[in-house]
C-alpha cells in the first residue's frame, strides 16, 4: 500500500512538473510571437507607390498604388507658390519653373513624367479621401520663414477641410516648421523632424512625436531607437531600399520604414 502510494505521489508530481513546463513554453512562445508582431515595422511608400507602371513621383497615381497595395502610409512633399497653392512634388522646380517664385496657373500647365498634371494639394487630398492609406505630408524648407509659417498654416487648414487630421502626419528639415507644426496641427497629430540633428530628449522637449531620420544618421546612432522608444516617441528610417538595410531596420526595431520599394518590405515582412 505505501509503495502504490509513494509511486502514485511521484507520478502525479511528474505530471504536475510536466504541465507545468509544457504552459511556460506555451507562454513564451506566444510572448515570443506577439514581441515579434508588436515589433514589425510599418511600411511607408517613399513619395507613393512610384516605382510601379503609369506611375511618377508624387503623382496621384503613385497615392493610388500606395493604398492598392496595403501601404501603411504614403509620403510626399509639398511646396507653395507665391499666390499661397500648394502643389505636390519633391523638386522646387519641375521643368524649369520655380514653385516658390511661379504663380500657380503657370505650375500647374506642367506635366509629370507619367502625363498627370503636378497635382495640387487639394487634388491629392480629394484623392486620399477616399483612399484608406495614411498620409506623410513633407513640407519643403521654404525660402523665408514667413512663407514657411504660411504654408505651415495652409497646409493644416487643407487636411483639416478635407477631415484628414486623424490620417495625417507631418515631416520636416526645418526647425522652425516643426515647431510651428507641433504648435498648429490639430490635437494627437504627429510631427517628426527629419533634419537627423536633434537628439532624442530634443524632440521630446519640443513636443514631437518622434525622429524620422535617414537610414546613415541612424546606423551612426542606433542607441537612439531604444532611447526615443523609452521616452514613447517613435522611429521612421528613410530611404530604405535594399534588402540588408531593411533587414537591419527590422531588427533593430523601428516603428516604420520609408521605401522607394513597398512590395519588396512588404515581402520580407511577411
Ligand atoms: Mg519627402
Amino acid at each position: 500500500m505505501f509503495v502504490k502510494k509513494l509511486w502514485w505521489n511521484t507520478q502525479s508530481k511528474t505530471y504536475d512538473i510536466m504541465r507545468k513546463s509544457i504552459m511556460l513554453i506555451a507562454a513564451a512562445m506566444f510572448a515570443g510571437t506577439f514581441a515579434l508582431q508588436a515589433a514589425k515595422p510599418k511600411v511607408i511608400a517613399h513619395r507613393g507607390y512610384w516605382n510601379t507602371e503609369g506611375a511618377s513621383q508624387n503623382s496621384i497615381r503613385s497615392l493610388v498604388k500606395a493604398d492598392s497595395i496595403g501601404c501603411y502610409a504614403s509620403e510626399f512633399d509639398v511646396w507653395m507658390t507665391p499666390d499661397n497653392v500648394i502643389f505636390v512634388n519633391h523638386d522646387p522646380t519641375i521643368n524649369g519653373v520655380e514653385i516658390q517664385r511661379t504663380p500657380a496657373a503657370e505650375v500647374r500647365k506642367q506635366k509629370l513624367s507619367n502625363g498627370e498634371n503636378i497635382p495640387t494639394l487639394e487634388e491629392y487630398l480629394k484623392t486620399a479621401q477616399g483612399l484608406k492609406t495614411r498620409l506623410v505630408l513633407e513640407l519643403k524648407t521654404h525660402d523665408s520663414r514667413a512663407r514657411e509659417k504660411e504654408a505651415v498654416k495652409k497646409t493644416v487648414e487643407m487636411v483639416k477641410k478635407f477631415g484628414l487630421e486623424d490620417r495625417t502626419d507631418y515631416i520636416v528639415f526645418s526647425k522652425d516648421a516643426f515647431k510651428q507644426y507641433v504648435k498648429a496641427a490639430a490635437k494627437g497629430a504627429k510631427v517628426y523632424f527629419l533634419n537627423g540633428d536633434y537628439v532624442p530628449c530634443q524632440i521630446k522637449f519640443a513636443k514631437g512625436a518622434g525622429i524620422d531620420y535617414s537610414l546613415r544618421v541612424m546606423k551612426k546612432h542606433p542607441e537612439w531607437i531604444k532611447e526615443c522608444h523609452d521616452k514613447g516617441l517613435e522611429v521612421n528610417v528613410w530611404t530604405v531600399n535594399e534588402p540588408e538595410d531593411m533587414k537591419w531596420c527590422i531588427e533593430h526595431g523601428v516603428d516604420y520604414i520609408t521605401t522607394n520599394e513597398p512590395e519588396r518590405l512588404q515581402q520580407m515582412l511577411k
